[in-house]
This record gives structure tokens, sequence and C-alpha cells, in this order.
């Protein structure tokens, strides 16, 4: 489907660090991004297009924004895949509650996604591939796995057709991408998507491949499965597959991606012979007021109703900037006002005709950000430099502009 409009990178001299980062299967230390013969591709789950982009989503993709400026600037290239969940359970629920049609929904709430994106000058994805765009090769994947003998049928009451699950029990190795215990899994399957109380499960955990044709739901016939949709985590499996081949170099998303879904979309690739990712970094959870931002509970503060209110998009992009992503953080208006008064202060002291050198700045930010994407100590160099110009230190007439294309291209922020 359509992406949003290219995002320009400005040239800087010299070259970045290779990256490394956190990635969940690994543990603690941070592990270095080497992608495959120059080329480093990166998988991030999308939105379900049933509500407005709020600050959780948009922390996920600026900082895989930020890992693929990172990734250029040390010499990779970045092929990167971003989905779009354009039907499933919460997108028709919401559609049939608000009196509209589910495409519709989709179609208007995804516009405003890239609308969001585009202020907030988040790199496009090379292919944003929506499900149902996709439901062709999608299937293919599920009837693969029938046909490798993994999967099992349950029927469906009134229907003519039957749902298909992965038999989880024919896949090793499941439960190393999170490295959750069971009684974790089992605590938060029925919250995120799964259901392991249907009868005739063979594992309450099995996830669900294929789900059959139910009265007023959409569904589609293809390769030669009874006519129904898609289950959730195969989704991603198969565009990640096809799009970008196996192992990606990042499967990348929010930390409550983490299980069942990133899990579950490994333990697909996995039955089908194949590794799924070479490493899952995560997004960690932006909450408010102690409780994690989701549309179940309400609690969104949403980037459309921010700009609406007049906060400037690139300051929304500090505020997320000034925390690491693999920690969770709140959100407080507090922060927000934080993060104005800061681009207002780095605008005053970029503006300068000139400032002490930015060579040595450019240098650290590059070193902070390659070495587990540092982004608050990143916007820290620029604060201390930017002290220094607005008392009108004398120096280079050329370094505010450098210092201010280095914002630009390493951190995506247009002062
Ligand atoms: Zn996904």
């Amino acid at each position: 489907m359509q992406t949003w409009p290219t995002v320009v990178i400005p040239a800087i001299p010299g070259r970045g660090q290779s990256l490394s980062i956190h990635d969940t299967v690994a543990g603690a230390e941070p592990v270095p991004v080497t992608g495959h013969d120059g080329q480093v591709s990166i998988y991030v789950c999308g939105i379900t297009p049933y509500d407005a982009t709020h600050l959780g989503h948009a922390a996920t993709y600026v900082t895989f924004d930020v890992i693929g400026r990172v990734l250029r600037d040390a010499g990779l290239r970045v092929r990167y895949v971003q989905n779009v969940t354009d039907v499933d359970e919460p997108l028709l629920q919401r559609a049939v509650r608000d009196g509209v049609d589910w495409r519709d929904l989709a179609e208007a709430e995804t516009a405003l996604f890239r609308e969001d994106m585009t202020a907030l000058a988040v790199l496009p994805p090379d292919e944003l591939v929506g499900v149902v765009e996709s439901i062709d090769l999608i299937a293919a994947a599920v009837q693969r796995l029938v046909t490798d003998g993994v999967t099992y049928a349950l029927p469906v009451e009134d229907s003519a057709g039957e749902d298909i699950y992965l038999d989880l029990a024919s896949v090793p190795g499941f439960g190393e991408v999170s490295s959750w215990s069971r009684e974790q899994m089992d605590a938060v399957i029925v919250e995120r998507g799964g259901d392991p109380n249907r009868p005739g499960k063979r594992d309450p955990l099995d996830p669900l491949l294929w789900r059959a044709e139910r009265p007023g739901e959409p569904s589609w016939s293809a390769a030669g499965l009874a006519p129904g949709r898609p289950g959730w985590h195969i989704e991603c499996t198969a565009i990640a597959a096809d799009r970008l081949g196996l192992p990606i170099d990042i499967q990348g998303g929010g930390s409550d991606l983490v299980f069942p879904h990133h899990e579950m979309s490994a333990a697909q690739a996995t039955a089908a012979g194949a590794e799924f990712a070479a490493a899952y970094v995560h997004q960690e959870m932006v909450g408010l007021h102690g409780h994690k931002m989701s549309k179940s509970k309400g609690n969104l503060v949403l980037v459309s109703r921010l700009r609406a209110d007049g906060v400037s998009p690139m300051a929304i992009r500090l505020l997320l900037l000034a925390h690491r992503y693999d920690a969770p953080w709140d959100y407080t208006e507090d922060a927000m006002a934080a993060a104005t008064t800061r681009l207002e202060r780095w605008r005053e002291g970029l503006s300068v005709n000139e400032g002490p050198s930015a060579e040595p700045v450019i240098a650290a930010i590059r070193e902070t950000l390659a070495n587990g994407l540092d982004t608050p100590h990143a916007l820290r160099l620029v604060d201390a430099w930017v002290e220094q110009a607005v008392r009108g230190e004398p120096g280079d007439p050329a370094a505010p502009g450098l210092l201010a294309r280095t914002i630009d291209a390493l951190l995506g922020v247009r002062v």
C-alpha cells in the first residue's frame, strides 16, 4: 500500500560507527548489527488501524527510524518493511460499534498514521504492506505448513470450514525469543489475542493460522484453503519472508509484542524450516499515570491531538528521544513542556553566526548512538554545545549549520 513521503537525510562529513543494540534474545549486552552484504533488513510490526497513533506507537517508529539513520551513517544500506494489520478482531469490532465499514475505518486511520509519521519526519519504510493485499501469500504460507504436517484443524459451529492451528509441539526451540516461563506465557495469552480455552486445542498456546469464515465477517478463498482469513502472527511471518527473505536481520516492535507475537512469528518460521530473525529489538512501553498506554485502557496521548493543540512535531520527537528506547517511561505534560523548551533553545543556539567547533560534538553523538542507541545522552551533548553558542562563545562560522544538519541526519530533528 501507499507509504508516506520520502524524508531527505542531509549529508554530513565522515562516517559513523557500527551500531550495537540490545537484542531481546541475546540478553543485556548490546550486540553488533552487521547485516548481510552491506545491507540490514528490518521488519517492524505496524499498526492495526482502528484508532489514532499514540505516543507508544510513535516511540516505536521513531526508535526504528533512528536505528535506520545510524546504520546508514555507518555506511550500510537499510531495507525496511512495515505491515498494516488492516483486518483483525479489534478493527472489525470497532467498525461494528461505530456503524462504519471496516475498510473505511482502516483507510481513514492509516491515512492519519501517515500524516503523523510525516509530521514526525519518520523515514518511510521501503514498503508498507497491508494484510488484505497480502492474503494470497499469507494463505500460501499457511498451506505450506498444512502440507508439512505441523498443523491441525478444529471444527467451527454452524460453519462448513475449520480453523487451522500450528502444533507447537512440532516446533523445536519454542520460547527462545522471550525466554519466558510457561506461567508468564499463560498469564498474558488471553489479553494478547490468544484463545487458550478453545476446546480441542492440543496446546492452549497453539496459534491460529487460518480462521474459517464466520457470518458477517470478511473472508477470502486462497491457496486452496476454505474461505477465511489469516491469524495475526502468520501475517508477519509471511510478509517478512516474502519481502525481506529469512532470516531478517532485525525484527522490531513494541515490547508487548515479545510474547506471543514475535515468539509465534518465529515459531511459524521454524516450523517451516527457517530461522526468523537474527535479532529482536523492542521499544519499551510508554505509560500514563503508571499504566501502559493502550487502546483497551483508553489512556492514550495521541500524536494528532498534541499536534492539534499546537505542539510542534519536532518537540514531540525530542520528547521521545529524551527517553531510552529500552526502558519504560511515563508521559507527563511537564516533560512535553520541557521538550518544547529544549527545541526553542536549540533553535536559538543553532541560529548564531558562529559557535564552538562542531566536530567533537558530532563524533560524540555518533559514538553514543552507535553504542546502544543512547538518544538521551545525544540530546544532552547538543544541549551543552547550544549553551556555549548562546553564551556567544566565538569559534567556527560553519559549526551551527553543520551541527544542525547532523541533528537532522542522525536524530531526525529539524530545528
Ligand atoms: Zn508483526
